[in-house]
């Protein structure tokens, strides 16, 4: 199956606005995907429906074949988000919300923990594993959230705009250790309004603009073009 299928994806927020218009998509397993448009355009709206976040109006959503509505468990399963925005509870130190993240996947806490250390280690943030999250630079929580969303082995990783206000150095060990995990066979979205990231991470590529595919292509073809 697809590492992603959406079809037909319609969001009419409740005051009516309609930020997706039928959005079709398909992301191969192994992908290292990018979602790129301007702001608006209905990225977050997209990752919001395939992580459960957000209520789709219409369409279907499949992950590795489960789909979203049928086979909701097995289907975030399959999935790992990275949000834009820092969602975790500050006020608890950094390896206790990765742990944390692995008990909503009943994994044992011994493995949680082996695998905390793994991400943490491998994202520069062993060091800091006992201190609170809250006293964690921007760049650092987002690589916590990049090891939270790890923490149950997800074959999709979706990340929305992971290295947005990261400074350049951080955002190359990032970008350095996303194409480690992808070689490693992991599938990867990630949305970007930035070109340059899509470009230097990515093989395929959808570009979306006020909620609709306006291209859907390889990033080489897209380049070829430009
Ligand atoms: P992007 O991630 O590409 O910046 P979003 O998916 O966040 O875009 O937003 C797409 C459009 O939907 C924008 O015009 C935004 O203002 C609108 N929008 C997002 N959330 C809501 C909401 N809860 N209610 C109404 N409109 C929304
Ligand atoms: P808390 O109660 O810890 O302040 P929340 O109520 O916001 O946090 O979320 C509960 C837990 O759900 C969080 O600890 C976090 O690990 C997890 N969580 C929330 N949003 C997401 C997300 N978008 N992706 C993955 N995990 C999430």
């Amino acid at each position: 199956p697809k590492a992603l299928s959406l079809r037909n994806v319609t969001k009419v927020y409740r005051n009516g606005f309609e930020a997706l218009k039928g959005i079709d998509l398909d992301v191969e397993p192994g992908d290292f995907f990018a979602l790129l448009g301007p702001n608006g355009a209905g990225k977050s709206t997209t990752i919001g429906i395939v992580a459960s976040l957000i209520n789709k109006t219409g369409g279907s959503v499949s992950i590795f074949g489960h789909d979203l509505d049928r086979e909701k468990d097995a289907a975030k399963a399959c999935l790992g988000l990275v949000p834009q925005e820092v969602n975790f509870n500050g006020f608890e130190p950094v390896v206790e919300i990765v742990v944390n993240q692995a008990g909503y996947y009943g994994i044992p806490r011994r493995q949680a923990f082996e695998r905390a250390e793994h991400y943490l280690r491998e994202l520069g943030l062993w060091e800091k594993r006992r201190d609170m999250a809250r006293t964690l630079s921007g760049g650092m929580k987002r690589r916590l959230m990049i090891a939270r969303a790890l923490v149950h082995e997800p074959r999709l990783l979706i990340l929305d705009e992971p290295t947005a206000g990261v400074d350049i150095e951080i955002r190359r060990s990032m970008w350095a250790f996303l194409r480690r995990i992808n070689a490693e066979g992991r599938t990867i979205i990630l949305t970007t309004h930035y070109l340059e990231e899509a470009e230097s991470l990515c093989r395929n590529i959808a570009i979306i603009d006020q909620g609709e595919i306006i291209e859907n292509t390889s990033m080489k073809r897209l380049l070829g073009k430009l």
